[in-house]
Parts: structure tokens; sequence; C-alpha cells
């Protein structure tokens, strides 16, 4: 489908390559992405206008188009935008130092893209009681920051860094072929525009330097191993746009001694003496990040069976409900015993050896039924 690129922009087709950047300006402020974030139809926008801005703000592919259509611009060098940033970088040399961008978004002069500094990962332990409660978490990390001597220029203080000779500063270079122009990055200063002589020697003219930073990470309520968590501008910053790039955290809950995490659910693992899961009764029984409860132990409980305490689990990421503590029994032999303890489990033993339990008599059933057939 052809599209007309004066529509697009909002001119006539007699318009002046002024008030064409006037409109291309005015249109990019209005559908800019720091504006509009997280809007498709403003990223449509932005970049419609600036596929016709790569059109028409070029004398020669508008004079292409002006005769032949969209057609015409095939292998015009074109420019295909990928992202915002491609559209920064292509229109930071035609509008020169401060150019539409730089004059709203206070961008560098010199590149005016939206270069983002360095982003950083770091590994996060927290332990069950944080993820309960929420909490806060300090860590320190090794990041690079903008050199103080050199205010991130990379220049010896005292000296300035000289434009480049070889782009006069504007950090592309045009290459004509044949009849048309093709815009490259800068071979000898790599598109900054300018070249440092005598490097700062802090930081080497890198403009940025190690640092040890702290940095307080908000663990939330509920989180789960594995999860990232993005701290947007806590990264490293660029040397010349000073934006920074993002840390990312991710988390992992240390094992706890007691409590294994279930989804919602805690679970623990409680040693009952035998007396107390054949009489019943009650059994204290520890929680997270607060007192031990009385846990009710039925009379007949066996060696495995779970009691549910409703509620002191873990809270969910997303609706903060908590699951159920689950309490699963084991039932201890003693390895040592004192002499009452001896005499009664004698006595309990003859009455057992009279008054056969309903699981030994199904086993003495089955082994009688085996014996008889082998
Ligand atoms: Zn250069
Ligand atoms: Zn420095």
């Amino acid at each position: 489908m052809a599209r007309d690129y004066y529509k697009t922009l909002g001119v006539e087709p007699e318009a002046s390559q002024e008030s064409i950047k006037k409109a291309y300006r005015r249109m990019a402020f209005r559908y800019h992405p720091d504006r509009n974030p997280e809007d498709p139809e403003a990223a449509e926008k932005f970049k419609a206008a600036s596929e016709a801005y790569d059109v028409l703000g070029d004398e020669e592919k508008r004079r292409i188009y002006d005769r032949y259509g969209e057609e015409g611009l095939k292998g015009a060098g074109r420019h295909d935008f990928r992202s915002a940033d491609d559209i920064f970088e292509t229109f930071s040399d035609i509008f020169g130092g401060g150019g539409i961008f730089g004059d709203f978004f206070g961008r560098n002069s010199n590149s005016g893209n939206r270069r983002k500094g360095r982003s950083l990962r770091v590994n996060v332990e927290v332990s069950l009681e944080d993820v309960e409660t929420g909490s806060q978490k300090n860590i320190t990390l090794k990041k690079k920051d903008i050199c103080t001597d050199c205010d991130g220029e990379g220049a010896a203080p005292g000296t300035e860094p000289a434009t480049c000779s070889y782009c006069r500063g504007y950090g592309q270079v045009e290459q004509r072929q044949g009849f048309f122009a093709m815009r490259t990055t800068c071979p000898r200063c790599g598109g900054k525009g300018t070249i440092i002589k005598s490097p700062c020697t802090v930081c080497g003219g890198e403009g940025l330097v190690n640092k040890k930073s702290e940095v307080q990470v908000e663990v939330p309520v509920g989180v789960e191993s594995g999860t990232r968590l993005k701290m947007p501008g806590k990264g490293e910053p660029d040397p010349e746009t000073g934006v920074r790039g993002d840390l990312y955290c991710d988390i992992t809950v240390k094992e706890h001694p007691l409590f294994l995490r279930r989804g919602p659910d805690l679970v623990c693992n409680l040693p009952l003496p035998y007396s107390l899961a054949a009489l019943g009764g009650t059994a204290e029984v520890p929680t997270l990040n607060s007192d031990s409860v009385e846990a009710d132990v039925p009379k007949g409980t066996r060696n495995g069976d779970v009691l549910r305490l409703k509620g002191l689990g873990m809270p969910d990421m997303r609706t903060g409900k908590k699951g159920d503590l689950l309490i699963k029994t084991f039932i201890e032999v003693p390895q040592k015993l004192t002499r009452r303890q001896e005499e009664l489990l004698r006595e309990l033993s003859e009455i057992e050896g009279t008054h056969i339990s309903p699981e030994r008599e199904g086993f003495l059933n089955k082994l009688k039924e085996y014996v008889k057939t082998h």
C-alpha cells in the first residue's frame, strides 16, 4: 500500500525543508517514547513519522519519492528503523548538536541518542522469614560510576576532548555512492564526535571508574526462588548520556532448617512419641516468625500422617493469601529406655501378644496364605 509521507507529517507537498523539519519535530515531541511509555499506538506514529522524515527530510530521497513514489526509493539508502534508538541515532547528525531530542529531553548534544549504560545482574539470597513478611535487603555491589575527576568526559582535567576532524563532530560520515548518500558511524571516533588527546589518568579515558555501592532491594512478600526483580536505573551509567542501565536481582530463597516450602504451604517434620500418637494429645509446633503453637494430635495418629494448621503457611506473591502449615508426623522409637519405660513396654508387649492390632492381623493373614501356597 502506498503511503503518503506528506500526510503522515501533515505538510503540503510544496512544504519547505524547514517546515518539514518543524513538522517532524512536533510529531517526534508528541509521540516520543519517553513521553508515551508502553503506548504501542504512539510508538507506531513515532516510527511512521520518522520513516516519513527519513525520506522528506532528505532532499535527494524526497526528489525520488516525488517522481517515482515509494517504489522508487528501493535501494535509495532508506533506514529500516528497528527501534527508537535507531531513530535517535539516525537523526542525531542531521540536527547536529542539541538537535530535536537534545532540546526536549536534555540529551547529550553530540550523540543525541538515548544510549543507556550497562545493566547488571546480582544474586540476592533471602531467608524464608524475609519472604513471609517482605523485607529490605542492603546489597553491596561493585559497579562502574561516572569518574568524578573528569565528570565522565574521559579527558584529563583542564583539557577538553577535541572535535573529531574526520566527521567534524557529527559522529557519522556520509558516503556517496553515485547518486545516493549513506551515513555510517564515524570510524575514527566511533560515533562520539570527539577524540580524547590526553586521557584522564583516573579512569584511563573511559569516563567510568569502579565503585562499591549499596543498593536497597525490596523483597516482596511471598517471593519465590528464581524470581527476577528489575530495578530500573540502578545499573551503570553511560559516560556520555548519563542514562543508567538497570539492575536485575535474581532471588534465591535459602533453605530453612525446619520448614520446607511446597507451593503456598510449609511442611515441617515433627517427631512424636509412640504413646502420644496412640493416646492423642497436643504437641508444640514451631511457626515461622512467631511463637510456637499447640497442635491437636488425634488419638491413633500414624507415622507419616499430616496435621494441617490453616493459615500458617506462606503468603501468595500476588494475593497475599496464606497457605497452611503441614505437620508431617514421625513416630519415634526410643533408642534408650529407663527401667520404668522398659517395664511398661514389656507389659504392653504381653498385652499386644494376646490382643492383635488390625494391621498386624492383616499381615498375619497374608502370611498364612503365603505359607499355604508355597
Ligand atoms: Zn568522528
Ligand atoms: Zn576520568
